[in-house]
C-alpha cells in the first residue's frame, strides 16, 4: 500500500447532486477547456487542476501588486494551491475578499517578525516518533500526511505542509501505531496532517482500522479542512467507510460564512447523516473574521449545517503571519458578544496555543467581579451583578 496513492485510483462513485453549477463555478470551469460538470464533481480532477501559478490565477482575479509579490515569494515558503471549486468563491475584483485573503499569498507573509517561530506550537519537541505529537496525557495528535487541498496562508504547520515536502512511509505509520499500542493511557487519537482527507479511502481506512483495533483507543477523530476547500471529496464511498468505524468525530476548519455554500452543506449533510458528530475550528484572522458580528454569523451558519462550534484559535505566531494576527482583546470581545447573546451551542472556546508547546489555553471575559469571604460577586452577559453565596 502506498500512502501517497492520492491521485492514482479513479473514484468509484461520484456524488451526483441536483441542479447545475453556480454562476461563479461556471465562470471558473470555463477556464479549463474540455472540463465537464462531472469533472468538477470529481475531487481528483479538482486536485489535479489546483491553481498554483500566478499566470493562471491572474486570469481569474485581478491581482494586486501585493499579491503578485506574495505569489512570487511563496514558492520557497508555503506553496500557493487553490482548488478550482474554492477559487470560484473568490471575489475577482475585491482584494479584501475573505476567501482570497486566506488562499492568495500577500507580500506581508515574506516578512518574519521577531516573535514568530517556525513551529509555534512546539509540536516537534513533543514528538516521540515521527508523525505523533503527545502533549496531553490521554490523547495524541497523529499527523498522517503533509498535503492539503488548499494551503492557508497563516498555516501553523507551514514548516511541514506543502506539495513535494517530506513523505510518510508505512514504516513511519507502523512506528506510530506501535507507540499508541504501548501507551495504554491513549484513549483518543486525533488524525490530522496536512489534511488526511487528501489521501485515498484505502489508506485512510487502513489508518482508522488499525487505530480502532487497539483496545484502549476509544475513538478516532479527524481534523480536516476538506469539506470546506474541496467538498467534492466527501463521497458516499468515503462516508460509508467512515460509518463502519463509528464513533468517529470530525473537526472541520471553517473561517467565514462565505465558505458555507450549498455544496458544503451537501457534504456536511452526508457526514452528519452518517452519524459523524461535526465540530468547527476557526482561526481568528484580521480582516477576515475579527468582527464580532461576522463571527456570530459564522457560528449561526455552522449550526444550520449541523456543525457545532468547538474552538476559536488565536492565530499562532507562525513565520509571516503578523498581518493576520489580532490583539487578544479582539478574541475576548468576540466571546463577550456571543455568550448569553446567542444560542449556547453557538459559543465555542477561545484558546491560545501556548507558544513553544503550552497546549491550548482558554481565554474569555471575566464574569467574577469579586470574591468575598462568603460569596462571589458575579456579572451576567448584560452587565447586571449577582451575589452567589459560596457554601463553606
Ligand atoms: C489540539 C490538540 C489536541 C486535541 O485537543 P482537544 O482539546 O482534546 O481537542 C491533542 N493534541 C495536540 C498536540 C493538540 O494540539
Ligand atoms: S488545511 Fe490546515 S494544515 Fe492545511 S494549510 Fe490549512 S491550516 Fe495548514
Amino acid at each position: 500500500m502506498n500512502p501517497l496513492d492520492t491521485l492514482n485510483n479513479k473514484p468509484k462513485t461520484i456524488v451526483k447532486r441536483n441542479g447545475h453549477l453556480t454562476a461563479q463555478e461556471n465562470r471558473v470551469i470555463n477556464f479549463f477547456s474540455d472540463a465537464t460538470p462531472l469533472d468538477w464533481e470529481d475531487w481528483r480532477w479538482q486536485i489535479r487542476n489546483r491553481i498554483t501559478k500566478k499566470e493562471v490565477l491572474a486570469k481569474l482575479i485581478k491581482l494586486t501588486p501585493k499579491e503578485e509579490r506574495g505569489i512570487d515569494g511563496s514558492g520557497t515558503k508555503l506553496t500557493m494551491s487553490i482548488p478550482p471549486y474554492f477559487a470560484s468563491l473568490m471575489d475577482p475584483l475585491n482584494p479584501a475578499c475573505p476567501i482570497r485573503l486566506q488562499c492568495v499569498p500577500q507580500d506581508d507573509e515574506l516578512t518574519i517578525a521577531p516573535e514568530e517561530m517556525s513551529d509555534p506550537c512546539g509540536e516537534d519537541k513533543n514528538s516521540p516518533v515521527h508523525g505523533l505529537v503527545h502533549r496531553y496525557p490521554d490523547r495524541v495528535l497523529f499527523l498522517v500526511n503533509e498535503m492539503c487541498a488548499m494551503y492557508c496562508r497563516y498555516c501553523t504547520r507551514s514548516r511541514m505542509v506543502g506539495d513535494g515536502k517530506r513523505t510518510l512511509s508505512m514504516e513511519t505509520y507502523n512506528a506510530a501505531f506501535e507507540y499508541i499500542r504501548s501507551h495504554k493511557q491513549i484513549r483518543d487519537v486525533l488524525v490530522s496532517g496536512g489534511d488526511p482527507l487528501t489521501m485515498s479511502d484505502r489508506v485512510l481506512e487502513h489508518i482508522i482500522k488499525t487505530l480502532k483495533e487497539i483496545p484502549h483507543v476509544e475513538f478516532v477523530r479527524i481534523g480536516t479542512r476538506i469539506p470546506v476547500t474541496l467538498p467534492q471529496r466527501v463521497t458516499t464511498d468515503l462516508v460509508n467507510m467512515l460509518k463502519r468505524y463509528s464513533p468517529i468525530w470530525m473537526s472541520i476548519h471553517f473561517n467565514h460564512s462565505k465558505e458555507i455554500t450549498k455544496r458544503v452543506k451537501f457534504a456536511c449533510d452526508l457526514l452528519a447523516d452518517s452519524g459523524i458528530p461535526l465540530g468547527s475550528q476557526t482561526v481568528l484572522l484580521k480582516g477576515i473574521n475579527d468582527d464580532p458580528m461576522v463571527m456570530k454569523q459564522l457560528m449561526h451558519n455552522l449550526l444550520k449545517i449541523r456543525v457545532r462550534p468547538y474552538y476559536i484559535y488565536q492565530c499562532d505566531p507562525i513565520h509571516g503571519s503578523k498581518h493576520f494576527r489580532t490583539p487578544v482583546a479582539a478574541g475576548i470581545e468576540i466571546m463577550e458578544k456571543l455568550r448569553g447573546h446567542t444560542t449556547g451551542y453557538a459559543v465555542p472556546t477561545y484558546v491560545i496555543d501556548g507558544p513553544g508547546g503550552g497546549g491550548k489555553i482558554p481565554l474569555g471575559p471575566n464574569y467574577v467581579v469579586s470574591r468575598e469571604k462568603d460569596h462571589y460577586l458575579l456579572r451576567n452577559f448584560a452587565g447586571q451583578q449577582f451575589k452567589y453565596y459560596d457554601p463553606q
